[in-house]
């Protein structure tokens, strides 16, 4: 830290991840530049208040001197293809993000988790279990607090959530155990091509003392040792029946049954399988995970369930913002469904939509569409419905629905044409849901 006061620094972008690394700097007598593309970014009220000494340059980056720099401390909003941040790469400048900076202070043990979907039900599950078990954790990265916030408090161990976007900008992190839970297609626009994605997922192994690797994804798999895998079945972490029970195993030894979980469908018992090889190397008891397992309730907006009417049963998945976390999702609930029917649509990101063609054949009974991509999902089924927006969606899924049936908003698709974020989108159709309610 002692070598940054002398360097020339600037926080590019200004959201929370940029305030965080602000504070951070500035309480360790750093004074950074602040960039941002935006003419009022969101923090501004902020520095206005408690730093006006910053100078700032707001608006055109090409104006921000960026290649005149020592660092650039980038917020992962911000794409290191953007022509002015490109243009100081080339020009020797080191690009990092806040969590590399935590990588290089930060001494206690971590845990870290990538995917495309999951992780944040996979970091809360293993925060949870660890602090079930007596650990003080901190939990952060994509997730809760900023982790130069973390730094300062009093943990003993760090559990990790952390975007592709994250990873572009960290190289020194090394943790305990780290996983790539899944990959599938998202954030295209980020992204030159699929591959280019995968690789930033994969970095997450880079310096890792165990990698926990999921057995039926091959582009999670990597040549780290050691290295343990989880799925479903023949894995070091996987289901297996003993005396008519399902049973978590580790290492071909049961260790709990599945139905103390408290949280249902295949996609969370391999959430729940990641989280024991995540923690291997902590060996905590098993009457910890037991307690933890049978606590846990799910995240908000993840296969939550919103409402029962008439014997339909609804369920808000808002955080299915790419196609295989809808995939996951109806997988999960055609199980217990008589039929589903699935609400989706809005800004597919540049993905192909077409991955979801054999579930909405076999698993849906109706596909009602709205956002800015709902042709593209309608042309995928002739079981499609175009409507204009979400009270519409919900009103025409109450009138398809009979007893038995449960109703899922799983878009696969972000919410950005139509809402702030996925959590107003949840929110919007559980109010459409209750609505008619007396
Ligand atoms: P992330 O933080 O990666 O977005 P979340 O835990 O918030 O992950 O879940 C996001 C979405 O992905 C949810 O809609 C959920 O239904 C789905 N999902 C959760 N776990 C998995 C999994 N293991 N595989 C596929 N989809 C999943």
């Amino acid at each position: 830290l002692n070598e940054m006061k002398n360097k020339h620094i600037t926080v590019l972008g200004l959201g929370v991840t940029g305030l965080g690394i602000v504070r951070f700097l500035l309480s360790h007598n750093i004074t950074p530049t602040i960039a941002d593309s935006r003419l009022s970014p969101p923090g501004i009220d902020w520095l206005n208040l408690h730093a006006p000494q910053l100078s700032t340059q707001f608006g055109d980056l090409n104006n921000a001197e960026l290649n005149t720099q020592d660092i650039i401390i980038i917020s992962p909003g911000l794409s290191l293809s953007t022509p002015a941040v490109a243009e100081a790469i080339a020009a020797g400048v080191e690009v990092i993000g806040d969590i590399e900076l935590f990588a290089r202070l930060n001494d206690k043990p971590v845990i870290a988790v990538t995917g495309s979907n999951g992780k944040s039900t996979v970091v809360t599950l293993a925060f949870d279990v660890l602090k079930t078990a007596g650990y003080k954790v901190g939990l952060g990265g994509n997730i809760g607090t900023a982790v130069l916030d973390l730094l300062v408090g009093d943990f003993d161990v760090f559990v990790l959530e952390l975007s592709s976007f994250q990873l572009d900008t960290t190289k020194s992190l090394k943790p305990i155990s780290a996983t790539v839970l899944n990959v599938s297609e998202d954030h295209l626009d980020r992204y030159v091509n699929y591959q280019a994605y995968i690789d930033s997922k994969q970095t997450i192994y880079s310096h890792a003392a165990l990698a926990v690797v999921n057995k039926n994804d091959v582009a999670t798999h990597c040549d780290i040792n050691p290295q343990v895998s989880f799925a479903l079945s023949n894995a070091d972490y996987c289901l297996s029946t003993y005396y008519g029970e399902l049973y978590f195993c580790a290492h071909g030894k049961a260790v709990l049954p599945v139905s103390s979980l408290g949280v249902v469908g295949s996609h969370n018992q391999l959430n729940a399988l990641s989280v024991m090889a995540l923690l291997q190397p902590l060996e905590v008891p098993v009457d910890q995970f037991a307690k933890a397992f049978s606590a846990f309730r799910g995240l908000a907006h993840r296969c939550q369930f919103v409402a029962e009417q008439d014997g339909v049963k609804y369920f808000n998945d808002s955080k299915a913002t790419n196609v295989g976390a809808t995939i996951a999702a109806i997988d999960s609930l055609a199980e217990q469904a008589k039929q589903l029917i699935v609400i989706a649509g809005g800004d597919a990101k540049g993905a192909d939509l077409g991955a979801l063609k054999p579930y909405l054949q076999d698993k849906v009974k109706a596909l009602i569409c709205f956002g800015k991509d709902a042709n593209v999902l309608v042309a995928l089924t002739d079981k499609g419905r175009l409507t204009e927006n979400m009270p519409q969606a919900v009103s025409l899924a109450k009138t398809l629905a009979e007893t038995g049936d449960y109703v899922l908003l799983a878009p696969a698709c972000a919410s950005i044409d139509m809402y702030s974020n996925y959590m107003q989108r949840g929110d919007h159709f559980s109010e459409c849901v209750k609505a008619g309610e007396q």
